[in-house]
């Protein structure tokens, strides 16, 4: 069986014909489906339609989250309530097209255990669009890892990938990058990414910076070694300057055509400490992104809480996913 996963925030104005295209691509599968469908405490009535489609057509279920956890967490917590050999993973708008999982589930029958969808053609605002072409680039320079280019979400797993993503007990989570980290064999399948189907795209610049960072930060302590580094190449130049000041002095020689005394210094000695004050203070920015994603992690708070689920079984009805000191116990 595939079992899609869905997340929904806010998508009453799509999910009928969801519905509808997941149903009619399904005959190209060639293999039984569900869909869990995971409302991310949208205010709209995205969740009363979920029951409707959940009445007509019984393998569409849904988990309902207490309140909006955000994209990556919602797709967390489909994740762990799948019952199929494979999974696939896409947005409700329809910019993740459920005709083109044919494609995928034949490569998982090749013996694929990742496919994952790479865009070649975003149809956003050039800002937006040269902003992720430029993050994906700095991502895997960055990254102690190689993360593939431009590829989002939207794949299909093999079960045994995903049960060892619902083992990963991190926060903040950037669920490509931890994909790419399970390895196995993975490969990539162009598609044309199209238009939201209706409403509005729900992240905002902050989420997407917010989204960036988690991406970098959880894959790369480079950011913080390249601070080191910059911090030896100051302190080496400051040390030469007082050493070629102390000769100076010593030797009586004069290495600027100015006498000392009259060295016009205010301007750049104030922009060099604006500067490396500045410096400094990104710096110790960058550690705090460092230190409250350790926080989070610390308090090990659970990633969501499911308010109500829809034509999911007992064995899945728990309110609380399995507190991250149980799951340590296993192993
Ligand atoms: N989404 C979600 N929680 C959020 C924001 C978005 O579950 O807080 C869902 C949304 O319903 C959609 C998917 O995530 O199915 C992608 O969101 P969107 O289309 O707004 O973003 P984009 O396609 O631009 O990445
Ligand atoms: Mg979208």
């Amino acid at each position: 069986m595939l079992s899609l996963v869905i997340p929904i925030y806010n998508e009453s104005l799509v999910l009928e014909t969801l519905f509808e295209r997941v149903r009619s691509a399904s005959s190209d599968w060639g293999m039984d489906f569900e869909v869990i469908m995971v409302d991310d405490g949208s205010r709209d009535d995205s969740l009363t339609i979920m029951a409707e489609l959940n009445r007509r057509d019984p393998r569409f279920k849904g988990v309902s989250l207490s309140r909006n956890f955000g994209h990556q967490v919602a797709v967390t917590a489909g994740l762990q309530h799948v019952n199929g050999r494979v999974v696939a993973i896409m947005d409700a708008d329809l910019q993740d097209p459920p005709e083109i999982l044919a494609k995928f589930i034949d490569k998982w029958r090749e013996g694929f255990d990742v496919i994952y969808a790479v865009r070649t053609n975003r149809k956003e605002n050039a800002f937006i669009k040269a902003a992720f072409w430029g993050f994906y680039r700095i991502m895997s320079w960055l990254s102690e890892m190689q993360i593939p280019l431009d590829a989002g979400d939207f794949c299909v797993m093999d079960r045994k990938v995903v049960d060892i993503l619902n083992d990963m007990p991190e926060r903040n989570r950037f669920v490509r990058g931890l994909r790419a980290w399970a390895g196995f064999r993975q490969t990539g399948l162009t598609y044309d990414r199209p238009e939201r189907l209706a409403g509005d795209v729900s992240f905002s610049l902050h989420h997407r910076i917010k989204f960036a960072f988690d991406g970098i930060i959880s894959f790369s302590y480079k950011p913080l070694r390249f601070f080191g580094i910059f911090g030896l190449i100051v302190s080496v130049a400051g040390f030469l300057g007082i050493a070629l000041f102390v000769v100076s002095k010593i030797f009586s020689i004069s290495i600027t055509p100015y006498t000392y005394g009259q060295i016009p210094g205010f301007f750049p000695i104030i922009s060099a400490i604006v500067f490396l004050g500045g410096v400094q203070l990104i710096g110790l920015g960058l550690f705090g992104e460092y230190i409250g994603r350790i926080y989070d992690e610390v308090k090990k708070r659970p990633q969501y809480i499911v308010g109500k689920t829809i034509g999911i079984g007992e064995e899945h009805s728990t309110t609380l996913p399995t507190p991250i000191s149980e799951r340590n116990k296993r192993d």
